[in-house]
C-alpha cells in the first residue's frame, strides 16, 4: 500500500500541471497514469494563451524553454470560414505574455510528454505510469484507491484528473452529462494540405452541416495538419449523423476544401473522443477530493478548448491542496474554495460562451455577421477583441448586437 498526502489520477495537462505546482509549493505527491509516456491524446492540438499564462505562473523559464521546442508551431490568429465559405481572418491579440506567440499548435504526444519530462525531473513527484485506477473507497482519513494491477494507494486528498471518460466524474463527483453538452470530436492527421495563412492561423470552418459545431484545420510542423470535426451528441443521435462520413464528404466535395486537399494524404487513423462541455456551475469537489480538467467538465462550449482550463484547474487544485494540508481540513465545505477559485477565474468567460451557440446555429445569421465584419473594420476589431476581452465577448450573446448587424448599424 502506497501512502500519500496527495494523489493525482491522470497525467494529462490538468494532472501534470497540478503535480508541478505541488512540487513548487514543496508538497510531495503521487501522480498515476494508466498509460506509459509518450502517449497520444485525441485532440485538435491547439494550445491557447491560457496554457501559456499558467505555465508562466508556474515557472517562467519552463515557458521560455517550451517555446524553443521544435515540435511547437506558433500561431498568430484565427481564420473563420462562414457557411457561405466567406473567409474572415482575425489576428490574436497578445497583450498577456510579451514576446511569446499568442498560441501554439503541437501534437499532444509531444506536448504532454514535454510536461511529463518536467515532472520526471522533480524528486517530490512519484510518477506511476501504466497504473490504472479502477475504484475507490472512502477511508477514515482520506480515500483508498485500487488499481487494476492490485496496487493500492491511500491518500488524504485525491485529485481526479483522468479525462473526459472518467467514471469518477459521476461518483464521487456529481456530474451527470446531458448529451447536449457532450460533444463527439474526430481527429485525423493529414500531410500536404495547401492554402494556410502565412502566420499559421488556426482554421474553424463553420459549415452548414456542422453548426453550431465546426470542422477545423490546424497546421502543424513538418507539413502536417490536424483535421477534425465536433458536434454535440444530441444532434448526432437525433439526426442520425455519421460524423466520419460527413467529414470525409465535406473534404471530398466542397470545392474550396477539395482544392486544398487535392495533393493531401491521410497519415493517421480517424479517431474519436468525448468533449464534456461546460454546462453551468457545478460542485467539483467534496470530502477529500477534487475533480480537475475534463473530469470537471470545463471545456469551452463554443471553441471546444479544454487544455487551458485543464491547466487552470490543475493549478488551483494544487493551491487548495496546500490550503487543506496547512489547515488540516479536507472537508467538502473547506474544499469549496477550489470551486470558487475556478469560477472566479473562468466562470464569466464560460458563461458567455455557453450562450453563443444559440446564435451561431443559424447559417444565415452567421453569414451575415461575417459579411458585415468583412466590410467593417470596427466590427472586425471588436471580434478580435472579443477573443481576449470578456466585456466585448459578452456583447456576442446580446440579441441587440445581431439586430444591429442585420439592419446595418
Ligand atoms: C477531438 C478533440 C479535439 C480537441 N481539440 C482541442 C484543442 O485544439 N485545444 C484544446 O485546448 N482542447 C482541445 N480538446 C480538449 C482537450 O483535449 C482536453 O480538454 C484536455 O486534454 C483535458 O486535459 P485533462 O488533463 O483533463 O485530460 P486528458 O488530457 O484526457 O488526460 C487524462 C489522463 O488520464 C489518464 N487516465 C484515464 N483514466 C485513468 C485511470 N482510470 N487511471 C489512471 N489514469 C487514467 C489518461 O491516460 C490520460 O493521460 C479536444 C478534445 C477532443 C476530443
Amino acid at each position: 500500500m502506497i501512502q500519500s498526502d496527495v494523489c493525482i489520477i491522470g497525467a494529462g495537462p490538468a494532472g501534470s500541471i497540478c503535480a508541478l505546482f505541488l512540487d513548487k509549493f514543496g508538497i510531495p505527491c503521487t501522480l498515476v497514469d494508466k498509460s506509459k509516456f509518450p502517449r497520444d491524446k485525441i485532440c485538435g492540438d491547439g494550445i491557447s494563451g491560457w496554457v501559456l499564462t499558467i505555465l508562466k505562473e508556474l515557472d517562467p523559464p519552463i515557458l521560455e524553454d517550451l517555446c524553443k521546442q521544435p515540435f511547437l508551431l506558433p500561431s498568430y490568429g484565427i481564420r473563420i470560414v462562414a457557411p457561405n465559405y466567406n473567409i474572415l481572418d482575425l489576428p490574436f491579440f497578445n497583450d498577456q505574455i510579451n514576446e511569446i506567440p499568442p498560441g501554439f499548435i503541437s501534437k499532444r504526444i509531444d506536448f504532454d510528454n514535454y510536461l511529463i519530462n518536467k515532472v520526471k525531473e522533480k524528486r517530490q513527484i512519484q510518477l506511476l505510469e501504466g497504473v490504472e485506477i479502477a475504484s475507490y473507497v472512502k477511508a477514515d482519513e482520506g480515500i483508498e484507491l485500487r488499481a487494476t494491477n492490485g496496487e493500492m494507494i491511500n491518500s488524504r486528498l485525491v485529485i481526479f484528473a483522468n479525462g473526459a471518460n472518467s467514471k469518477f466524474m459521476k461518483d464521487p463527483g456529481q456530474i451527470n452529462k446531458d448529451k447536449k453538452f457532450l460533444m463527439t470530436g474526430l481527429k485525423v492527421y493529414y500531410e500536404g494540405i495547401t492554402g494556410f495563412h502565412d502566420k499559421n492561423y488556426v482554421e474553424l470552418h463553420f459549415l452548414k452541416d456542422f453548426l453550431p459545431g465546426y470542422l477545423w484545420i490546424f497546421p502543424l510542423t513538418n507539413g502536417l495538419a490536424n483535421v477534425g470535426v465536433g458536434l454535440d451528441q444530441k444532434k448526432i443521435s437525433k439526426k442520425k449523423i455519421n460524423l466520419k462520413e460527413r467529414m470525409l464528404w465535406a473534404i471530398d466535395s466542397i470545392p474550396y476544401l477539395k482544392d486544398r486537399f487535392k495533393n493531401a494524404r491521410m497519415v493517421s487513423k480517424i479517431q474519436a473522443y468525448n468533449l464534456p462541455l461546460w454546462d453551468g456551475r457545478r460542485k467539483i469537489s467534496g470530502d477529500h477530493f477534487m475533480l480537475a480538467g475534463d473530469t470537471a467538465s470545463l471545456i469551452d462550449p463554443v471553441t471546444g478548448e479544454g487544455m487551458g482550463h485543464a491547466a487552470i484547474s490543475g493549478m488551483y487544485a494544487a493551491v487548495q491542496a496546500r490550503r487543506s494540508i496547512e489547515n488540516k481540513d479536507f472537508s467538502s465545505g473547506f474544499m469549496q474554495q477550489y470551486d470558487n477559485d475556478i469560477f472566479n477565474r473562468i466562470g464569466k468567460e464560460l458563461k458567455i460562451s455557453s450562450k453563443i451557440p444559440q446564435f451561431i446555429k443559424y447559417p444565415w445569421l452567421f453569414n451575415l455577421m461575417v459579411n458585415r465584419a468583412l466590410n467593417s473594420k470596427i466590427l472586425r476589431e471588436k471580434l478580435t477583441l472579443a477573443m481576449t476581452d470578456l466585456e466585448v465577448r459578452k456583447k456576442l450573446n446580446d440579441p441587440k448586437l445581431y439586430l444591429k448587424v442585420m439592419i446595418g448599424l
